[in-house]
């Protein structure tokens, strides 16, 4: 995966620990994450983003299901531990008619029975488009969970632009105030990583559906602005654009372009 990333001009990617909508699973061998771990050192990568199955839910309203969710992040977590300094994201839950401070509860002492277990990962809470039940689609529902954690370093937030958009915070016509929004909730030091998307829907829509970088409703434009913005710098951005290898090869090439013509930025 490393390679592939490396030969196509990204120095980061993501990954699912699994199947990402089932409960398929091969351990990789001990002997592959060494080869990784000395393939992202040699590489200058910058922190690795694993995702972690979407069918995972803390706050489920069945006990089974809340109790696979946490059995499998301890695992991944585990997992991960042998290629340090790299991220574990999570999409909060969904909290099926129950309430999202149910929900916020769930998953906030699901995750303070998880993280102890298990040492170093940095955990990210995903922000969700707010589709259905989804917890995490205000800035503010996010906070509470953080500040529920009782082992606070060991969490962070990964920024989906498709998912905030749709959430209803206007990032193409009020980025400013949409960071500023961030920054007063929870802290832009809490923000780990990008998930870089357009939408195929409008602002507001909470329907989840990414689009192609400059195909949808978010647009080049507000892209490259938040690919380029100053307070974003050194953050991993990852794409999650329905493409191919040579799909993603041609955004990253579109977006270091166009960062470059408009703020003569030459990210890398
Ligand atoms: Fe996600
Ligand atoms: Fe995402
Ligand atoms: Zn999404």
């Amino acid at each position: 995966m490393g390679e592939t990333a490396a030969e196509i001009g990204a120095n980061t990617f993501a990954f699912f620990t699994r199947n990402p909508r089932g409960r398929g699973f091969r351990k990789p061998e001990a002997a592959d994450l060494e080869k990784l771990r000395n393939f992202l050192a040699q590489n200058h990568f910058a922190p690795l983003v694993a995702h972690a199955p979407y069918t995972l839910n803390l706050c489920s309203d069945r006990q089974e299901v809340r109790a696979y969710a946490e059995q499998t992040m301890r695992e991944d977590l585990e997992l991960l531990e042998a290629i340090p300094g790299n991220y574990y994201n999570i999409h909060p839950g969904c909290h099926m008619r129950k309430g999202a401070e149910t929900g916020i509860r769930e998953i906030t002492e699901g995750l303070n029975r998880i993280l102890p277990g298990t040492s170093g990962t940095v955990l990210l809470l995903e922000t969700m488009a707010g589709k259905g039940s989804e917890v995490g689609a205000r800035f503010e529902e996010l906070w509470q969970i953080l500040d529920g954690m009782q082992m606070p370093e060991r969490v962070g937030i990964c920024l989906d632009t498709c998912h905030v958009f749709d959430a209803g915070y206007d990032i193409v016509n009020d980025l400013e105030a949409v960071l500023d929004e961030f920054d007063r909730t929870i802290g832009l030091g809490m923000l780990r990583a990008i998930h870089l998307n357009d939408s195929k829907n409008p602002c507001g829509s909470h329907k989840d559906r990414h689009e192609k970088i400059g195909e949808g409703e978010i647009g080049l434009d507000a892209l490259t602005a938040i690919f380029a913005h100053p307070r974003l710098q050194g953050l991993p951005f990852i794409l999650e654009t329905p493409n191919e290898l040579p799909g993603y090869e041609r955004e990253i090439a579109l977006l270091k372009k166009t960062a470059e013509k408009r703020y003569g930025n030459d990210k890398d």
